[in-house]
């Protein structure tokens, strides 16, 4: 723990920790060594680790990177890290991560973006380490923490992941309580670990996960030992290529990846098969009018008489002139795009043209998944990204679809509800990790991560 607080101290420059707790965490410490004296063992003791923004923690500001919620001391801690704090773990404060978030560069957050710790040959141009949860990879890539929490909703577990060379998973939806996680799409929301190796991912999984009642999507089924089922034994497994995610313009690099990752599983034992998921063309455009459309009615409750930030009003003002100032001074460009998105597809004139498409559009990329998981296949290999990080700045203020296809090979297992992990498997000729993504079946993380741990 101490070496941890000392390393974050001289790490000001990535802008990965928004909010220290050192008081806090030296005395978790001390409860952990207590612990440990006693014999007890629970699996995160002693563990330093970083706490996205976007998990209300109590007492500790939480601010989901929003100026809205300046000020906001939950008053109560969320499921997933009160369970990491019963497993042992010591918490050091709250990750930077875009806005709600909604971004891929990090570039959207109020604390200005975290930054890669890597950087590119000799070219020193600063790097973004993806969003949103781009704080939570800056920080584990740096060893500034051992792990760190994440949230995927169309990629910021996994993105982050392979532009930082760490582990993230998203867990199958309902694996982890969204309990206390500020709301950005709820259907697609899961909480997940952020690690430096995949057995780290696999430990930390497991003291995150399980039933909460007060999270009615949550799945009240049992927690596999994900670390006892770390074998890397995937002789006979299919392992499936869908053709369709072969996409124009991908770069040389990331097509060689993706072949030498083929062949290692091949040469474990697996046997590759091509398959097709034929709707994944949608997956963006589906992505991109649900996520909005559920993030405009989660964003709806910050008023500025419930949470955080008020506008300053004027003589004569009423309430709508306080909610129309408050909205326009808390929430970014990103943020207020979205709601507009989402308010406009959920509208009387456009619900059936647009929310009401998209919802059946997305049935049928679930379905694509299925049919190949009835076929025999086991999981489902891809890149995680269709490039390297880039430099911050470079996309921030260009057209936001450009943005937007950074989630190209993450979105659909959103969609889908399943379990996907992102591991880094290869470097860029410039000297970047680069990553590639296994998808699994549902609820079954203790396969997907053995198979993750035999290509790591
Ligand atoms: N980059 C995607 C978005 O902006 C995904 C974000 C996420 O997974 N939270 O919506």
């Amino acid at each position: 723990t101490e070496a941890c607080l000392s390393e974050i101290e001289g790490a000001g420059a990535l802008n990965a920790f928004v909010h220290n707790t050192p008081d806090l965490a030296r005395e978790q410490a001390k409860a952990a060594d207590a612990r440990l004296r006693d014999g007890e063992a629970p699996a995160m003791c002693g563990l330093p680790i970083g706490i996205k923004d976007l998990f209300c923690t109590k007492d500790v500001p939480s601010q989901a990177g929003s100026r809205i919620l300046q000020g906001f001391l939950p008053q109560y801690e969320s499921t997933v890290s009160q369970k990491l704090l019963d497993a042992g773990a010591v918490t050091l404060g709250k990750l930077n991560m875009d806005e709600f978030a909604m971004g891929s560069s990090n570039e959207t957050s109020v604390y200005g973006n975290a930054v890669n710790p890597w950087r590119r040959g000799n070219d020193d141009a600063a790097l973004t380490p993806g969003g949103s949860s781009g704080g939570s990879a800056a920080a584990v890539a740096a060893d500034l923490c051992l792990a760190a929490t994440g949230t995927d909703t169309g990629g910021s577990i996994r993105q982050p992941a392979a532009f930082t060379g760490t582990v993230g998973i998203k867990p199958t939806y309902g694996r982890c309580s969204r309990w206390g996680i500020i709301a950005f799409a709820s259907s697609l929301d899961q909480a997940g670990p952020m690690t430096k190796s995949v057995r780290d991912a696999a430990i930390m999984l497991g003291a995150m996960a399980g039933h909460d009642p007060r999270d009615s999507t949550s799945a009240d089924l049992a927690v596999p030992d994900f670390e006892a089922a770390l074998t890397g034994d995937i002789r006979g497994k299919k392992i499936g290529i869908p053709r369709e995610y072969h996409m124009d313009g991908m770069p040389e690099e990331i097509e060689k990846l993706w072949s030498e990752g083929a062949d290692m599983l091949r040469d474990a034992g697996a046997e590759i098969v091509d398959i097709s998921l034929p709707h994944t063309k949608y997956a963006l455009p589906t992505y991109y009018v649900l996520a909005p459309a559920e993030a405009s009615s989660n964003l709806a409750r910050y008023d500025g008489v419930r949470y955080g930030h008020r506008a300053k009003l004027e003589q004569g003002d009423g309430i709508t002139e306080m909610y129309e100032k408050t909205r326009a001074e808390g929430f970014g460009h990103e943020v207020q795009r979205r709601v507009m998105v989402g308010t406009y597809v959920l509208s009387a004139g456009f619900y059936d043209a647009y929310y009401n498409r998209a919802r059946r559009v997305r049935t049928l990329i679930k379905q694509d998944f299925e049919n190949v998981f009835a076929e025999g296949i086991d999981s489902i290999l891809t890149p995680a990204t269709p490039s390297a990080a880039f430099a911050l700045g470079e996309m921030k203020d260009t057209d936001p679809v450009a943005m937007y296809l950074n989630d190209v090979f993450t979105v659909t297992v959103n969609l889908a509800g399943l379990p996907g992990i992102a591991l880094p498997t290869g470097q860029s000729a410039q000297g970047l990790p680069l990553g590639l993504q296994l998808i699994g079946r549902p609820w079954e993380e203790a396969a997907l991560l053995s198979s993750a741990y035999a290509l790591e």
